[in-house]
């Protein structure tokens, strides 16, 4: 473990003798963990290694559009020995999930991120908070490197980017990301292909679950939180997926009053997992995450709380509604 970052130079130079190479990002994948994974995996395949690219979900039907979407699986066996192992967009090891039962954990571990929570658990860390996706990182690793960037590796970057900075909305968008995104694109990104899969091939149950959110909306603090919760029998009658959940919590934040929106699913098991965002940097939903076990970023955390929904939600919401007052 080390405190200062790696640098892409000592990383290539140490997947260099690998022959067998282990590409893995979070469980409860999104596009960015999804898409890196991908992207590097294909970088990985064209140096002639055995690539073997895991996820504890799998690749999920909502980024089967991803191209080489299939390179992605759910782990297999025990004891699994590769000679490296590539962790990306993975804040905490243990959200590695059942990756990590599955393997023998090599000596080649490399850990490339942009979590601000990053608990730099690998023999080699790049770790760059400023970065608004690990698909950005990944893509200045590859320039670094000198690799041709295909049209499926520009795909999977660009799917990466555009999904971890809200469509290119969030703060932490900068010059030098749309940048990336026109140089995703010289190397052969469909824009309005690749919009129209990530943003409006949703499935109808999706939509249902909007209409569920929507009705259940509840505003604290003086309309400055709003939350809404998502019960087991919910999920049943509903009939949605985990990965229908996200960016639901995007129609509560665009709110004009709300500071910060929170979403909680009961997972079963007498545990809550928590998503929450913020749209004001003084109020740092990572910190409030932390209180309870979570991280993330400033901006967009979660964490997973035992407990039962009702209570779950009461706590969680005392301590952000503290977090919300101390910006009046
Ligand atoms: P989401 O709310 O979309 O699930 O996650 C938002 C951000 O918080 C992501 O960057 C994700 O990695 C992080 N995050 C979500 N859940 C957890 C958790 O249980 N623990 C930690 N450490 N981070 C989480
Ligand atoms: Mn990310």
């Amino acid at each position: 473990m080390s405190g200062v970052n790696s640098t892409f130079e000592e990383i290539a130079r140490a997947l260099e003798p690998a022959k067998t190479v282990l590409v893995a990002s979070h469980l409860r994948p999104d596009g960015d963990a999804l898409g890196s994974t991908i992207a590097f995996a294909l970088w990985l395949k064209s140096l002639g290694k055995e690539v073997t690219a895991w996820n504890e979900d799998g690749m999920l039907e909502k980024f089967r559009y991803l191209p080489e979407a299939d390179i992605v699986k759910q782990p297999e066996g025990t004891g699994r020995k590769f000679d490296a192992f590539v962790a990306l967009d993975t804040s905490v090891k243990n959200r590695l999930g059942t990756v990590l039962s599955a393997i023998e954990e090599p000596a080649i571990f490399v850990n490339m991120d942009h979590h601000v929570s990053n608990g730099r658990f690998g023999a080699l860390n790049y770790i760059a908070a400023a970065s608004p996706a690990t698909g950005e990182i990944v893509f200045e690793f590859l320039k670094d490197r000198g690799a041709t960037i295909t049209p499926e590796i520009a795909a999977n970057l660009y799917v990466a980017i555009s999904t971890d900075t809200g469509s290119f909305q969030y703060p932490n968008t900068t010059a030098r990301t749309f940048r990336v995104a026109a140089e995703l694109i010289e190397a052969g990104v469909d824009v309005g292909a690749l919009s129209q899969a990530m943003y409006d091939s949703q499935p109808r149950r999706r939509l249902e679950l909007l209409r569920h959110a929507l009705n259940e909306v509840k505003f604290c603090c003086d309309g400055k939180v709003a939350s809404f919760t998502l019960t087991e029998a919910d999920v049943a009658r509903l009939g949605v997926l985990p990965e229908d959940n996200e960016g639901i919590i995007d129609h509560l934040r665009s709110v004009d009053s709300v500071v910060a929106a929170v979403f909680f699913e009961d997972l079963g098991g007498g545990k809550v997992r928590v998503s929450s965002r913020s749209k004001d940097r003084r109020v740092d939903v990572c910190k409030v995450c932390a209180v309870f076990g979570g991280g993330g970023h400033a901006l967009a955390a979660g964490a997973r709380i035992a407990g039962s929904i009702s209570e779950v939600e009461e706590r969680f919401l005392k301590v952000l509604c503290d977090e919300v007052r101390g910006i009046d």
